[in-house]
């Protein structure tokens, strides 16, 4: 049996139905993103299961028992926000004692607590500082810790990384994963970053437009997206109608097409597929190179490591293409 089960779930803001039909199951210590474009519901979805927002109907079922007539702070639930949210006239060891504080825990306990969480987040040496003294970076952590404190059944961490840099951002990813096996937490992160839903998760919710559109692992969303929505959230996938794809293959093909541009290979001997293309441009994105290719009146994207000067292809030059049969996938 799985540990959240969302069944039914609906929600609207006066007549605009947000999400109509949730359901989701996820089992205990698994780490799942919700990754979709703005808009398509996900902090709702969230702040939903926190209980922040009412919801229409349906069930949020935790560990047995379901949370909808719960109040938020009787539900067990640990959330962190994209904007931390600290208080600014307590110092950290205050802002995460606070929900200790609330839940009328003995000082003792408390402080022993604060300690454990800070040390998790790697923040021992901070406890005395105000939040207008730490970084972007070390308030999301002090925001972790104080979430973590409070011994959470369940972790909702709402974009929590969208407002760092990208250094910090790959460290504190690394970070909230670790914490969160080593706690063996049950966690629910929301992205609309494919490459941080890919690298974190243990399973991938695609959102678009209040549904969950496909899930699965990361390999599964990433090699096999179930429609050209998916094909076009995640990767770099090059789309074809039907009628592109069959001058592109030169065989009839009756769907869309969806190729990956790192499964089209330039140069060799005419290539196994016997398609000639020539090359439109190049741009250099670090350890790759991507290609603008035109084949058979169709423009396509081609991803190329960057490994040595025989790599690079001048523009209008005229280049054997072949595209790996098994990466051809026909999505609806
Ligand atoms: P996401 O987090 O995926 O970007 P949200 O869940 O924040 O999306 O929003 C989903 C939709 O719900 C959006 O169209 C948004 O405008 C709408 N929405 C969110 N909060 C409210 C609200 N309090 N009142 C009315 N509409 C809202
Ligand atoms: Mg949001």
């Amino acid at each position: 049996m799985s540990y959240l089960s969302i069944r039914g779930l609906h929600k609207s803001y006066g007549a605009t139905s947000i999400f109509s039909d949730i359901n989701c199951e996820i089992g205990k210590g698994e780490f799942v993103t919700l990754l979709g474009p703005s808009g398509c519901g996900k902090s709702t979805l969230l702040r939903c299961i926190a209980g922040l927002t009412e919801v229409g109907g349906g069930q949020i079922v935790l560990d047995g028992e379901d949370l909808v007539p719960q109040a938020p702070q009787k539900r067990g639930i640990g959330m962190v926000f994209q904007s931390y949210a600290l208080f600014p006239n307590m110092t950290v060891q205050q802002n995460v004692a606070f929900g200790l504080r609330m839940q009328k825990v003995a000082k003792e306990e408390s402080t022993e607590r604060v300690r454990e969480a800070l040390a998790m987040v790697e923040l021992g040496d901070f406890a005395a500082r105000y939040p207008h003294q730490l970084s972007g970076g070390q308030c999301q952590r002090v925001a972790l810790a104080r979430s973590l404190v409070t011994r959470p059944r369940l972790l909702l961490l709402d974009e929590p990384l969208s407002a760092l840099d990208a250094r910090i951002r790959k460290h504190l990813r690394e970070q909230i994963r670790s914490i969160q096996q080593d706690l063996g937490l049950t966690t629910i992160f929301v992205t609309h970053d494919q490459e941080e839903a890919l690298v974190m998760s243990d399973r991938i919710f695609l959102m678009n437009a209040g549904r969950i559109v496909q899930s699965g692992d990361a390999e599964t969303l990433y090699t096999a997206p179930i429609d050209a929505f998916a094909a076009g959230f995640i990767g770099n996938y090059n789309l074809l109608d039907a009628d592109a794809a069959s001058r592109l293959l030169g065989r009839p093909i009756s769907s869309r097409i969806a190729i990956r541009p790192e499964a089209i290979r330039l140069g060799g001997e005419g290539g196994a597929n016997g398609i000639e293309g020539q090359i439109r441009s190049h741009s250099l994105l670090g350890n790759v190179i991507r290609y603008r290719v035109e084949a058979r009146g169709v423009e396509l994207l081609v991803d190329v490591l960057n490994r040595s000067a025989s790599d690079m292809h001048g523009s209008g030059q005229r280049i054997a293409l072949s595209i790996d049969t098994a990466a051809i996938r026909e999505v609806a």
